[in-house]
């Protein structure tokens, strides 16, 4: 009997889904066969150690994979185990982490490791929301895991897949502004979607990190380039449109090189937990101010100040050179002073000599690091 149903046209939302199975479909396709090869990774199909991912997504969190790479490398060999990060002073974390930047990641990464070790018995929760109750775990970094580790169907979203989507959907309007409507693009790719989660999530970084770059990318080896509005329209390489950055704050500060009486030992000091490079070894400085400590004068005259913030230092002094470094919401330039400790010299807290012979193995942070090598070669 012939059927007395109309033919259905598909509808929208049919149309989109499929839309989206083929993207996904395609983007998996293409991770079997490009997926980069990290060590924090398993290959694609299986499923990772949580405590890597979480470890390796903590320190990616504004850093390059080639600058976390050694990091990571050296903190599974330290530490196999969350219950051995947990257990280990935090000291020994911090120094291991030094030069990797952005040092409350640390702190934060090391009560994480106490309370996972602790309170779940070494184990991560597998919930969006369990995860993000965890110190140092946001939305992103909450999200990677999820996926990652337990391919559970989150968006996840990092610089690069912003790249993708906004390219993919010819999203003009500038970020920040137009991290919402991306959010939702992605979510659209990714959420009710238990085909692969964690292999789908790393196939839209990788494509950002080695196809859809910044500036040029690379259409022509992109599984997705048919539907891609941004090439379509000739646009790609502008996506995704920016605000106009506002200019940084300034400050400034002094630093010191302190050696003692006999010359072989340089002052050092752990700074506070709290603030700025907290809980890092580094050489001691004057508050970073929002005006120049020194007016003026091309070779600075800093017999005042170093007086007013360490009477017990030896007049003779010297400049060794200007340190410049940028942090995330400030420029800082410190200019150096070198001088010689008095007999009476007292330590404030914190403070200790170190042998200047291995002072280029204290694991300095960056900004550190600078005025070292500065003082060193000079
Ligand atoms: S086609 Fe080009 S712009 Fe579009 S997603 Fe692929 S690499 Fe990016």
């Amino acid at each position: 009997m012939p059927s007395t149903m109309p033919i259905q046209r598909p509808s929208h939302k049919k149309k989109e889904r499929a839309q989206t199975d083929l993207f996904r479909a395609q983007m998996l396709a293409w991770y079997d066969a490009h997926a980069r090869v990290l060590p924090w990774r398993v290959k694609p199909g299986f499923t990772a150690n949580p405590y890597h991912v979480w470890l390796s997504e903590v320190m990616l969190q504004q850093t390059t994979v080639q600058a976390v790479i050694p990091y990571f490398g050296k903190f599974v060999d330290k530490w196999l185990t969350v219950h051995d990060l947990a257990t280990a002073p935090s000291e020994e974390v911090m120094t291991a982490w030094a030069g990797l930047g952005y040092y409350a990641r640390a702190r934060n990464l090391h009560k994480c490791a106490q309370v996972v070790s602790r309170e779940n018995k070494g184990k991560f929760p597998n919930s969006l929301e369990e995860l993000k109750k965890l110190p140092g775990i946001g939305d992103y970094t909450a999200a990677a895991i999820a996926a990652i580790a337990f391919d559970l169907p989150a968006t996840v979203i990092d610089g690069n897949v912003d790249r993708v989507i906004s390219r993919y959907f010819a999203v003009t309007d500038p970020l920040p502004g137009s991290k919402p409507e991306i959010r939702a693009l992605a979510a659209g790719l990714a959420e009710g979607r238990t085909d692969r989660p964690g292999d789908f999530a790393q196939s839209m970084m990788d494509l950002g990190a080695t196809i859809c770059i910044p500036k040029t990318p690379r259409c022509d080896l992109c599984p997705v380039r048919d539907g891609c509005a941004g090439r379509a329209q000739g646009i790609a390489a502008e996506l995704p449109a920016k605000a106009p950055k506002k200019a940084q704050p300034q400050r400034w500060g002094l630093i010191y090189w302190i050696t003692n009486q006999d010359g072989d030992a340089v002052l050092l000091e752990r700074r506070p937990e709290t603030g700025m490079l907290g809980g890092m070894v580094g050489l001691p400085t004057t508050q970073w101010l929002d005006r120049p400590v020194i007016k003026g004068r091309k070779k600075p005259d800093i017999t005042d100040y170093v007086a007013d913030r360490y009477p017990g230092l030896e007049r003779m002094q010297d400049n060794p050179g200007t340190i410049r470094h940028t942090f995330t919401h400030f420029d800082l330039d410190l200019v150096g002073v070198a001088c010689r400790a008095e007999k009476n010299f007292s330590l404030d807290v914190g403070q200790f000599w170190h042998p200047l012979v291995d002072i280029a193995d204290i694991g300095f942070p960056t900004l550190f690091k600078k005025f070292v090598n500065l003082c060193i070669l000079k």
